[in-house]
C-alpha cells in the first residue's frame, strides 16, 4: 500500500519506518527542512531502539522523505497526520497544525483516500478534519477520515508499534475500516512475526494483536481515556507512597500486594518523581478541557495533576531534609530525559527538578546517556554536563537519580562511594534496595520506602518534612 505520514517526529518517524517494515511504500513528510536533510543523509534524529536499523533497511527503497505534502498525498491511498498537538495556554489541544495539514491534504484528493489521525486529538477532531476537507470542494464520497491512535512508548516505540497490545481503528464506513484492516494485516494476521528479519519479539508480547474497530469518536476517546487512566495509576501509587513515608511502610511491598491482584496488575505502579513527557501532561489537560466543553467537570483529573506536581515538591523537600541547606551544595544528577530509553526531555520531571535546585543555589553536574544535547538547549551553561555517572558523582554532596535508565541501576557502588564527597544518594526512581545501599556505606533516600543509612551512622528516619536531621 502507498502511505504518506505527515510529521516525522517521535510518532511519525517510528510509524513510517514500521509501516515500511511490514511491507508498505511510505513517504515521510515534514515541514522542518533541517530534519528532512538530516533524515535523507542517514542521520537518526531521535534516540529509539531499533529505529536506526529500520531506517537503514528502508531508506531510499520503500521509505522516502519529502517536504512536498501535496505530491506525497496525491500518490498515496492512506495519509496519516502525525504532527504535534501541543497545549494552548488554557490547556486545550492546539489543533492548528492538524488543521493546516488537513487543508493541504484537501488539495491532493483526486481519488478515494483515507486521512488518518495518528496525532492525539480531542473527540470531534475527525469531524472537523472532514469539514475542512469538504470546505475545499472535495466530494464527500472521495475520502474518509479515520482515527488510529498511537499507544507507543518512547524508548520502546518500535517494538510497541510492531507488537502492540491492540490496534484501534476508528472508522465510520466499512470501506475505510477494510482499507486500514488490510494495511495492518501483516501484524493482525501474523505474517510479519514469522519473518526471519522481524524486529525481535518483546517478552510480554501477545501475537497476533487484536484489531479493534470502533467509531472515530470512540477511538479518539480511547486514546485520551487510556492516557488519563495510566497517569491516574501513577498518581495513585505516588499518593500511597507518601502515606508509606509518613508511617515508615515500604511502598514496594504494598505494590506487590496490590499489583498481584489481576484486576489491578503490577504495571504503572512504580512510585517516583511523577509522570512527565510530551503526552501525559498535555493529554490530561486536553481531556479535562474536552470534558469541560461537554459539560462534565472531570475533577478526578485535577487531582491526578495536583498529586503529580506535588510529587516534585516532595522530592525537593527530601533533598533539603537530607542536606539541611541547599545553597552552594554540589549535586550529581543521573538522568535528564523524562524516562529511560529516550532522549526526549519535553516536560521531563528531571529537568524541572534540576531547574528548581539551581534556583535554590545548588551546583549541578549531570549525566544522561542520550539527552545531553537536548538538555543543553534548555539548561545552557547552568549545569555541567558530564560524560558518565562517576564524573557526575565526583565531589558531590549527594547524588540524585532522576531517570530510570537501565545503566543507573547497575552502578559500581564502591567506585561511586569513592568519588563522592558524602555518600548520600537520593533516588527518585527506586532503583536500589535501601538495605543494600546502606550495606555499601550510603545514606539512601527513595520514594515511599524508609530511608536507610550505614550502621555507624545515625539512622535516617522518615523522609519528607522531617524536622529532625538525624
Ligand atoms: P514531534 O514534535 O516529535 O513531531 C511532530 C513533527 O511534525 C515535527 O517533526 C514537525 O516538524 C512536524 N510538522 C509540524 N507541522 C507540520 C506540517 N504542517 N507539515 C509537515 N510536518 C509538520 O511530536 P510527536 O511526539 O511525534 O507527537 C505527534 C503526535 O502524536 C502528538 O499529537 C502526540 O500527542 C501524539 N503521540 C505522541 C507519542 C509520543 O510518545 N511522543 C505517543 C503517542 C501519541
Amino acid at each position: 500500500m502507498r502511505i504518506t505520514v505527515v510529521g516525522s517526529g517521535y510518532v511519525g518517524l517510528v510509524a513510517g519506518a514500521c509501516l515500511a517494515d511490514i511491507g508498505h511504500v511510505v513517504i515521510l513528510v515534514d515541514s522542518d527542512q533541517k530534519k528532512l536533510a538530516a533524515l535523507r543523509s542517514g542521520e537518526v534524529p531521535i534516540h529509539e531502539k531499533f529505529l536506526p536499523e529500520l531506517l537503514q533497511r528502508h531508506r531510499d527503497r520503500n521509505l522516502k522523505f519529502s517536504g512536498d505534502l501535496q505530491a506525497a498525498a496525491r500518490s498515496s491511498e492512506v495519509i496519516f497526520i502525525a504532527v504535534g498537538t501541543p497545549p494552548t495556554e488554557q490547556g486545550e489541544a492546539d489543533l492548528s497544525y492538524v488543521e493546516s495539514v488537513a487543508r493541504e491534504i484537501a488539495g491532493a484528493i483526486d481519488g478515494y483516500k483515507v486521512v488518518v489521525e495518528k496525532s492525539t486529538v480531542p473527540v470531534y477532531t475527525s469531524h472537523w478534519v472532514r469539514k475542512i476537507i469538504l470546505r475545499h470542494g472535495v466530494k464527500p464520497g472521495s475520502f474518509d477520515v479515520a482515527s488510529n491512535p498511537e499507544f507507543l512508548r518512547e524508548g520502546t516505540a518500535v517494538a510497541d508499534f510492531l507488537y502492540p497490545d491492540r490496534i484501534v481503528v476508528g472508522a465510520d464506513s466499512e470501506r475505510c475500516a477494510s482499507l486500514l484492516r488490510a494495511m495492518y494485516a501483516p501484524l493482525v494476521e501474523g505474517s510479519y512475526y514469522s519473518r526471519a528479519d522481524a524486529i525481535p519479539r518483546p517478552d510480554a508480547a501477545h501475537i497476533p494483536p487484536p484489531l479493534i474497530v470502533t467509531s472515530t469518536k470512540s477511538a479518539e476517546l480511547i486514546k485520551h481515556a487510556a492516557n488519563a487512566f495510566l497517569a491516574m495509576k501513577i498518581s495513585f501509587i505516588n499518593a500511597v507512597a507518601s502515606i508509606c513515608e509518613s508511617v515508615n511502610a515500604d511502598v514496594k511491598q504494598v505494590c506487590e500486594g496490590v499489583g498481584t491482584d489481576r484486576r489491578i496488575g503490577p504495571r504503572f505502579l512504580n512510585p517516583g518523581i511523577g509522570y512527565g513527557g510530551s503526552c501525559f501532561p498535555k493529554d490530561l489537560m486536553a481531556f479535562r478541557a474536552v470534558a469541560r466543553e461537554c459539560g462534565y467537570d472531570f475533577r478526578l483529573l485535577d487531582e491526578v495533576i495536583r498529586i503529580n506536581e506535588d510529587q516534585r515538591n516532595r522530592f525537593v523537600r527530601k533533598v533539603r531534609s537530607a542536606l539541611w541547606t541547599l545553597r552552594g551544595k554540589r549535586l550529581g544528577v543521573l538522568g535528564l530525559a523524562f524516562k529511560g530509553g529516550t532522549d526526549d526531555i519535553r516536560e521531563s520531571p528531571a529537568i524541572s527538578l534540576v531547574q528548581t535546585l539551581l534556583q535554590e543555589g545548588c551546583q549541578i553536574a549531570a549525566y544522561d546517556p542520550a539527552a545531553r544535547e537536548r538538555a543543553r538547549e534548555v539548561l545552557n551553561d547552568s549545569v555541567e554536563l558530564v560524560d558518565n555517572c562517576y564524573d557526575a558523582a565526583r565531589g558531590a554532596d549527594a547524588l540524585l537519580l532522576l531517570t530510570d535508565w537501565e545503566e543507573f541501576s547497575a552502578l559500581d557502588l564502591s567506585r561511586l562511594y569513592r568519588e563522592m564527597k558524602y555518600p548520600i544518594v537520593i533516588d527518585g526512581r527506586n532503583l536500589y534496595s535501601p538495605e543494600h545501599m546502606a550495606a555499601q556505606g550510603f545514606t539512601y533516600y527513595s520514594v515511599g520506602r524508609p530511608a536507610a543509612a550505614p550502621e555507624n551512622q545515625p539512622a535516617a528516619r522518615s523522609q519528607v518534612g522531617d524536622a529532625d536531621p538525624s
